[in-house]
Formats: structure tokens, sequence, C-alpha cells
């Protein structure tokens, strides 16, 4: 099924990368458990099968599904979110400048921030939903410019085709890099010429965003989340159009080796069947429990990017659209992700989380169950208290991931746990 051009969404999401396997006939892609490929003679092998971290067909199949789903030609999955940041990573040079988001998920800026010290990288963080500040903070050494939309946990949304013109203006000025000569690395040899736009889509999904179209260069998916959309498994993915960033990527992919198993890339192959049915149901749980919050007299603010109260409500509706057929006049999608400030502070907001029932209280999101959390002491304690505040991480607020459940259930357990 690779002629998948022609089809829509829905139906890439089905059958795109994959095939009825020619031995047997199976309609589904087989888990191959295999480490290692035999060989005919002596470097003489089928396909590029020779090792199973340099590839796996169950793998390829994934590769090729979640490529034709985010419209690149070239998909690459990993073991994690983090291990697909750590590919693009890989590819700067000592002291080359990032810019990245103010509020870009924590383990990036962990990673970036510990585990790439000793390349003594440059990184400024700005709030990207300025792009005065984003050109502003862009120096003749930067390489890559960093964003997330929707934001986490503040759901901000930043323009990527805005942010596309000024990596592009930026390319134009930007000095060759230090030592520009070749060192003799293979693929990763020469360095990164220009700078890169990587649009982390883990919040939207490929079912409602597609970064390469609005012009990132590299979109990538912590596919833990919606991607898998089951909670039982941790994967990540990075799609890219460009044939020599693509072969920079697949030849750390393989060097480092942080591949997913067959047996994961076969369950990411199951969720991406039905990526955009859960997608639209997640979408219209969210907008409805969006619009009961707020009316609820126990919520100060309800913060989603679909209610006209939204700072970027345009911009998300220019950018974010379903890939299903939609009623006319709902031509977008805002997500399942919802977060809201509760009157009072801790104590209320605590209780709450305490009481709901059907919510369940965990970190991690884009699941088919809707879970709640308390980012200020859950997923964004590592923060210091200013950077909360200034982030907008009040005590009252509360993220939700929406999942697919009856949303007149959803809304009667955050009635009673309001109560
Ligand atoms: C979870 C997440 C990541 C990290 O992905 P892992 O699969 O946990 O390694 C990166 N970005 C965003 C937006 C995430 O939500």
């Amino acid at each position: 099924m690779s002629a998948h051009q022609a089809h829509r969404f829905g139906t890439d999401c089905i059958h795109a990368g994959q095939s009825p396997d020619p031995t047997t006939g199976a309609i589904m892609t087989p888990v191959y458990l295999t480490s290692t490929y035999v060989q005919s003679s002596p470097g003489v092998f089928k396909d590029g099968y020779d090792y199973a971290r340099s590839k796996n067909p169950t793998r390829t199949a994934l590769e090729s599904n979640i490529a034709a789903l985010e419209h690149g030609r070239h998909g690459l999955v990993f073991s994690s979110g983090l291990a697909a940041m750590d590919c693009v990573l890989h590819q700067l040079r000592a002291g080359d400048h990032i810019v990245l988001s103010d509020d870009v998920y924590g383990g990036s800026f962990r990673q970036l921030d510990k585990v790439f010290r000793h390349l003594l990288l440059e990184t400024t963080r700005v709030d990207m939903t300025s792009l005065q500040a984003i050109e502003a903070a862009i120096r003749p050494n930067t390489r890559i410019v960093w964003l997330e939309t929707p934001s986490n946990p503040m759901l901000k949304i930043i323009d990527i085709a805005g942010v596309r013109a000024i990596v592009d203006r930026a390319a134009a000025k930007s000095a060759p890099p230090g030592g520009v000569r070749d060192i003799g690395l293979g693929p990763l040899g020469s360095p990164l010429q220009n700078p890169l736009l990587v649009a982390d889509n883990t919040f939207a999904s490929p079912a409602i965003q597609n970064p390469l179209q609005l012009g990132a260069h590299i979109a990538m998916h912590s596919c833990t989340k919606y991607i898998g959309g089951h909670s039982d498994l941790v994967a990540g993915a990075l799609i890219t159009d460009d044939d020599d960033l693509a072969a920079r990527l697949r030849f750390v992919q393989n060097a480092v080796g942080a591949v997913p198993s067959a047996m994961d890339c076969f369950l990411m192959l199951r969720s991406t069947k039905t990526l955009h049915v859960r997608m639209q149901r997640h979408c219209e749980n969210a907008m409805a429990i969006a619009r009961w919050l707020t009316r609820h007299p126990k919520i100060e603010k309800v913060i989603y990017p679909g209610l006209e109260s939204h700072p970027q409500h345009a911009l998300a509706r220019k950018q974010m659209k379903p890939s299903w057929e939609s009623a006319p006049g709902a031509d977008s999608a805002f997500g399942g992700m919802i977060s809201c400030i509760v009157k009072g502070g801790l104590d209320p907001t605590r209780r709450m989380l305490e009481r709901v029932k059907l919510f369940s209280l965990a970190e991690s999101l884009g699941g088919v169950e809707s879970l709640i959390e308390h980012p200020a002491i859950m997923t964004h304690a590592s923060l210091p208290a200013e950077a909360r505040a200034a982030l907008g991480i009040a005590d009252g607020l509360v993220r939700l991931s929406v999942g697919i459940e009856d949303a007149r259930d959803l809304i009667a357990d955050l009635d009673v746990a309001l109560a």
C-alpha cells in the first residue's frame, strides 16, 4: 500500500505502510521477533535486513505508516519521545545555539540542559506566542528552533508557519558554523548549515495538525501519548521531507540504537488504525467539557484552544484542522487537553483531585481513558516556584487529558468532585 497519496487520513491510518504478508496473506503485519537475518552469501542479505537494530519489518511498516500520517517522506521511530529528541540534538556541534519555548516539555529541557551540557550549547527560552520574541532570540549560530504547540500545560498555540518564515530569514543571515570543514563522521561529517525548525506535535497528533505542511523541517512525537493512545507503551517518532536530514537522523538512530521493540511497533500499528476516530472523540469530548467548565461557579478560568476566550483561538482555528469530514463551520479541531484553574487555590483543588472517580489522577496524557493532574505538584514540580508563576502555573491549575468515554459521564464525575 505504498501509493497512499490518493487516500485521506483515516484511510491512511489503517492502510499506509501495510500490505498482506506475502508468504501467508496474513492481513496484519507480523511481529518480527528476530534479532538477525540469514544471509545467502557473506554480505548478501534481503532488502537491507542484516541486523534488527538497523532494520526490522514491523518497524519498517510503522515508520511508513507514521510518515504517511504526517505527510512526510521519511519516518523514524524510537524507544521514547526523548530518544527521538536525542537523535535530533546529535546533529548539533559544540557552541551551536538553540531557541526553544519557555514552557517546553520538562524532560526535553533537561536533556538539552544536562545531557548535552558537554557541547556547551547556547540556549534561549522564549514565549513563542510572540514571533518578535523568537526573531529577537535568533543568533548567527542558531541551528535549531524547537517548539511545542499546543504547549504544556498552558496550551499556548505557536504559529508554525510564522516561525518558519523567521527561520528562513535567519538562514539567509546565518554565519557558517565554526570549523565548517567536514570532520569525517560519515553522514554527520558536515555541520548543519541552516537552522532547523522542529515542531513537537505530541499534544495535537497528526490527526489535527501537520507541522511539515506548515513549514517545520521535522515533526516530532512522543508516541507514548496520542499515537500509542492506550497508555501501554513508550515510544517516539521523527518525520521529515528532507532526504539529507533523514539520512543523518537514520545514521544516529542506528548508531545510538534507541529503537523500539517489534512488539511495541506492532502495538503502535494497531493504535494508528484508530487514531482518526479516537482524536475526533477526544476533540468533541474536550470541547463539551471545556464549555461546561466555563459555566461552573467553582472554576476561575478555563484554558482550551477551542474557546473564543483563548488568546490564540484564531490561530488555533487556522492551524489545527480535523482530518475527518466535519460539519460546515466546524472545520477546526482543538485536541483533548484542557487546563483550568479551580477557585480558592491548593486546598479545594486537592479535594477535587482526590474526589474524581472516572478521571484517574496520573501524569501523562493521550490515552483513551481520562486523566487529571496537578502541574504544580506533579508534572511541573521540578520548576522553581517563580518559574511556575511566570508561566501561569497557579496552585489551582489542573490539567485534564480528556479520554473517549461518554462525555456525560465525565461531566458528572467532575460535577461531583467539584461539589
Ligand atoms: C511525553 C512528552 C515528551 C517525551 O516523550 P517520552 O515518550 O516520555 O520520552 C516530549 N514532548 C511532549 C510534549 C510530551 O508530552
